[in-house]
Order: structure tokens, then C-alpha cells, then sequence
């Protein structure tokens, strides 16, 4: 761990104390906790995308009429391990308080995958953040937001993962 990321990890279990004093034990009551943090619906969903390409996990908006809610995809092809992890760093994003990017109006992968697996109408999808393995410039702002999500959401996935041992 860099000096960089020591830094980061500080700040981001301060603002993780903050947003959810009393960390929560199971990814359900985590989504549960969140939606009153957000005053919105969140959405958890695992599937199982078959062909599609899809990255690990998504944080996504969608819209219908004047609401909007949270989803949290995680495809189910993995560990139960890994799922928890994966889905700990999309509730990173919301904790650490970023927004997801507005969704093009042309609906490219990974929306369209998304929504062709959810059955959803591409055009609902609001925004969305993908769990991104391809690497940023290191510094960048969405560097630092990737970080941020990753360490905030290993914080939660050890307390989550640490309650069933
Ligand atoms: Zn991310």
C-alpha cells in the first residue's frame, strides 16, 4: 500500500464512520441502511449474464417518470465471496459520494447488456458506473474515485464477510 492509499484509507473510514456509524453485517441490511441514507429505493440484483459482456459489478440509475433508484448488479458467476466484495465497492461509490455518468443517449455497452439482461428500457438507465478493471491514469480523478470505492468498500466487505465466519 502506497502512501497515497494510506492517506485515501483514512479518509475513507472517516467517511464511512460518518455515513453509517454502526457498520452493517449482511449486504441486505447494508442496501437496507443505504436506502434510508439515500431516501431512495436501491435495487440489489445478481444475475447471471451469459454471453453478454458485462464488467464485474455496476452501480446504475434508473428512471421511471419522475423516480429514480439505484441498482447494484453483480453478476452471480462468481464466489459468494467475491459477490460481496464486488457489491461492497458499488455501495463504496454511493457512500463516498460520487454520482454515477449520466448514461449516453445511445446506450452503449454496458447499458444495453444491462438492460437487455434486466429487461429494462436502455432508455431509463440514467447513469451508471461500471467496476472498471481497465486501469486509469494514476492521480486522475476517476483514479481517485475508483480508489476511493475500493477501499471503502473492502472496509465494509471485511465487517460483512468477518460477521459470518
Ligand atoms: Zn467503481
Amino acid at each position: 500500500m502506497t502512501d497515497a492509499d494510506a492517506d485515501l484509507l483514512v479518509e475513507c473510514r472517516r467517511r464511512l464512520r460518518t455515513v453509517l456509524p454502526e457498520l452493517p453485517s449482511s449486504l441486505d441490511e447494508l442496501r437496507r441502511r443505504m436506502e434510508e441514507v439515500r431516501g431512495r429505493r436501491i435495487e440489489l440484483t445478481m444475475t447471471d449474464p451469459g454471453r453478454l459482456r458485462l464488467p464485474s459489478g455496476l452501480w446504475g440509475q434508473v428512471r421511471s417518470g419522475a423516480v429514480v433508484h439505484d441498482l447494484v448488479w453483480v453478476d452471480r458467476r462468481t464466489s459468494p465471496f467475491a459477490r460481496t466484495v464486488v457489491a461492497c465497492h458499488e455501495f463504496g461509490h454511493m457512500i463516498c459520494g460520487h454520482e454515477p455518468d449520466p448514461a449516453p443517449a445511445a446506450a452503449p455497452e454496458p447499458v444495453s447488456a444491462l438492460a437487455a439482461d434486466l429487461a429494462l428500457d436502455p432508455a431509463h438507465v440514467a447513469a451508471i458506473v461500471g467496476r472498471c478493471g481497465e486501469p486509469c491514469a494514476p492521480g486522475s480523478a476517476q483514479w481517485r474515485r475508483e480508489r476511493e470505492a475500493e477501499l471503502t468498500g473492502r472496509l465494509l466487505a471485511q465487517h460483512i464477510l468477518g460477521s459470518h465466519v
